[in-house]
């Protein structure tokens, strides 16, 4: 069956969900001219953040397209997060193999369900064929951003909910390892509905030094905390929480999971030592794991022994 052509794909799949304007999401003119025109609260900056997903690189190609675009504006939307910014505006470049209407149906309907929920309104983008990637823009606005250049010597490293359990998906999600019904709906929520820390990161950003989301593994990740504040760290991972989906491959496999496995897109962020009782007393889902140190480089323990991963995380190259 043939599906849209290109504008008429744009108009019912995109422009029917969102609305050409929107005064109160500062949207003067939206999906439908050479150019959205948007208005920035007064008084903030915009932060703003683009990620591609490839097709059988980051998602599986047959995955249910109502997923695929949960996964790609949730990624997007958690850059955003860990940066200390609201959601406010997104652009979509859709690369398609083919016009097929019920594949679009699904991933407008994935991508207009999660947008509503984080309040962020889709403004423009593209449609062009090619082999499947979907590339997403976030604009946000924040007062006060976190970067990942601003932790000190002495800084407490944490690391919100648990980590592992989209590495520990990920084969449950491509079909490669057989689970319980249990597991595959852990898999399946780690794997499509990572979810941006806004609530988190509104409460912490009084009091951390520096924030980054964990999409790469938490080694490679804070190593660019790290490295972007000239400083090392040394982790206790007997503290690491793991999750439930990452433990029940073993201990030594959940450790690898939770410290290089990727996809986790949970927050990690540092804490001076002034503000570590507030921080404490917040009664969060975080966990200190370690601190930030002079000597340069991340240095891990458990058990009361150095701890070195198999590999540090995921590189496209
Ligand atoms: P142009 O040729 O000026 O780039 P297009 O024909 O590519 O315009 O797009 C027409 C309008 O539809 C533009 O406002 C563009 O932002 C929007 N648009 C195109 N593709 C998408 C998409 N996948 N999602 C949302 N908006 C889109
Ligand atoms: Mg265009």
């Amino acid at each position: 069956m043939a599906g849209p052509g290109e504008f008429e794909l744009i108009q019912e799949y995109f422009l029917s969900q969102f609305s050409g304007s929107d005064p109160a999401a500062g949207v003067e003119l939206g999906i439908g001219d050479d150019c959205a025109l948007l208005i920035p609260p007064p008084g903030k900056r915009l932060a703003t953040s683009v990620d591609t997903l490839v097709a059988d690189v980051h998602f599986p190609a047959k995955a249910d397209p109502y997923r695929i675009a949960s996964r790609a504006l949730r990624v997007n939307l958690s850059d955003l997060a860990a940066m200390n910014a609201e959601p406010l505006w997104f652009t979509l470049a859709l690369t398609l193999p083919e016009s097929d209407a019920s594949w679009l149906e699904g991933f407008a309907r994935g991508l207009a369900d999660t947008a509503r929920k984080f309040g962020i309104v889709l403004v423009g983008g593209d449609t062009t064929k090619g082999p499947l990637s979907i590339t997403i823009q976030v604009t946000g606005a924040t007062a006060q951003p976190l970067l990942r250049s601003g932790a000190g010597e002495g800084d407490q490293v944490f690391v919100s909910h648990s980590l592992g359990a989209a590495a520990a998906a990920l084969p449950l999600v491509l079909g490669d390892l057989e689970g319980s019904e249990g597991q595959k709906q852990l898999a399946d929520a780690a794997y499509y509905f990572p979810e941006p820390q806004f609530e988190l990161v509104g409460q912490l950003s009084a009091y951390a030094s520096a924030a980054l989301d964990i999409s790469d593994g938490l080694l490679a990740d804070l190593g660019h905390i790290c490295t972007a504040s000239q400083l090392g760290a040394e982790l206790n991972l007997d503290k690491l929480p793991i999750a439930a989906l990452a433990q029940t491959a073993g201990a030594e496999r959940a450790l690898q999971l939770a410290t290089s496995g990727g996809d986790d897109y949970q927050l990690c962020f540092t804490v001076p030592e002034q503000h570590v009782n507030a921080v404490t007393a917040l009664q969060l889902p975080i966990t200190a794991i370690g601190r930030l140190t002079a000597e340069l480089g991340v240095r891990c323990s458990y058990g009361g022994n150095r701890w070195q991963p198999q590999h540090a995380g995921y590189q496209h190259f």
